[in-house]
This record gives C-alpha cells, structure tokens and sequence, in this order.
C-alpha cells in the first residue's frame, strides 16, 4: 500500500488506513460539503411585493420578474465625480487678499 507523511504527528501512514487523531483540523467556518462555496436556493422570506411566503430564491425572483419589480441592494455603488480643486485661483485670491492688507 501508498504511505503518505503526515503533517499532523510527522510519521508515515497508509492511505487507507489514516489514524483518526491525525486527520487535519476542520475549519470551523468550512462546511461538510465537497464544494467549497455553495449557494443554496433555499430561503425563508415573505416578499415585499405580494406580501406571500416563499422558500426559493428563483421562485421568488420569478414573481418579482413577472410582476416587473427591480429588486435592489446588491449593485455597486457609482464613482463619485469629486470636482477638481482650482489651486490657481486660491493662490491668486490669497495673493490678493495679502496684498491689500498689508498695503
Ligand atoms: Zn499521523
């Protein structure tokens, strides 16, 4: 049989064979599922729309798209056009202002 080294207790061991104590840590935040990332359809909500109660997301969708409702919250936000500062005319007004105070 195929031994591999073990990380956990640095020995050798058969692969079909693995000793309990040294299998890896389970991550607590990792689910018991083979995918690592699994969106489920499941919910529990009662629409804003028709006020019924549904346990699908695409069934609950489906209602929003027939009904022609936009359901919002997850877009991204848009840039921000910040207007440019004129330094120009802040140094000049500040120029002027000391000027004529001390005229
Ligand atoms: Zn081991």
């Amino acid at each position: 049989m195929r031994e591999r080294y073990c990380r956990v207790c640095g020995g050798w061991h058969q692969l079909d064979q693995w000793p309990h104590d040294c299998l890896p840590a389970q991550n607590p935040a990792q689910s018991h599922l083979p995918a690592p990332h699994f969106v489920s359809d499941s919910i529990d909500i009662r629409s804003m729309h028709d006020g019924q109660h549904y346990t699908s997301k695409a069934r609950l969708r489906s209602e929003y798209r027939a009904a022609g409702v936009i359901e919002i919250g997850n877009e991204k936000p848009q840039p921000i056009d910040k207007p440019k500062t004129d330094r120009m005319a802040i140094r000049n007004e500040l120029r002027r202002v000391y000027a004529e105070y001390n005229a």
